[in-house]
């Protein structure tokens, strides 16, 4: 399901999940994930799914929810992998922004050096970043990362 929820969040209230990415296509592989092991590890951005069909779907969802007199707090990008590897997520940001709901993305920071992942994360109104480890060496164990990002 590309729209989920909503689900109560401690930070973000009511909570509607957007899922913008493959199962499970990740920068990490961290120890502890729920989702399970990651099926591809990798940096390098690429589209996944139809921005104009997430949208929708979003959209949907939405009215969906609002029609049962559910609140809905944020719109989170949560998805079964890291967001900021969809080369489209500002695109997706865009075409949500008009539901007037704030929007978050929850990321583990990798990418977070690149230009156009800061532009697009720009875009929402609130970033969460995981730091997992202090040192280089907990990081390597704990977060499991694509080989490139240790450099
Ligand atoms: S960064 Fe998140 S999705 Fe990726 S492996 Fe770690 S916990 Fe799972």
């Amino acid at each position: 399901m590309k729209a989920f929820g909503p689900v109560p969040s401690r930070r973000l209230g009511n909570s509607l999940g957007i899922n913008n990415i493959f199962p499970k296509v990740c920068t990490y592989s961290c120890v502890y994930c729920q989702i399970g092991k990651t099926i591809t590890l990798q940096c390098d951005r690429q589209a996944f799914y139809d921005p104009d069909g997430l949208a929708r779907e979003v959209k949907e969802k939405v009215h969906k929810v609002k029609k049962s007199n559910i609140t809905i707090d944020y719109l989170s990008f949560v998805p079964d992998g890291e967001p900021t590897l969809d080369i489209n997520l500002g695109k997706i940001i865009e075409l949500i922004r008009p539901l007037n709901i704030k929007i978050a993305v929850i990321t583990n920071g990798s990418l977070i050096n690149h230009k156009d992942v800061r532009e697009d994360l720009k875009k929402a109104d609130l970033v969460s970043l995981k730091l997992d480890a202090a040192t280089r060496k907990t990081w390597l164990r704990t977060d499991r990362p694509h080989k490139s990002l240790d450099q």
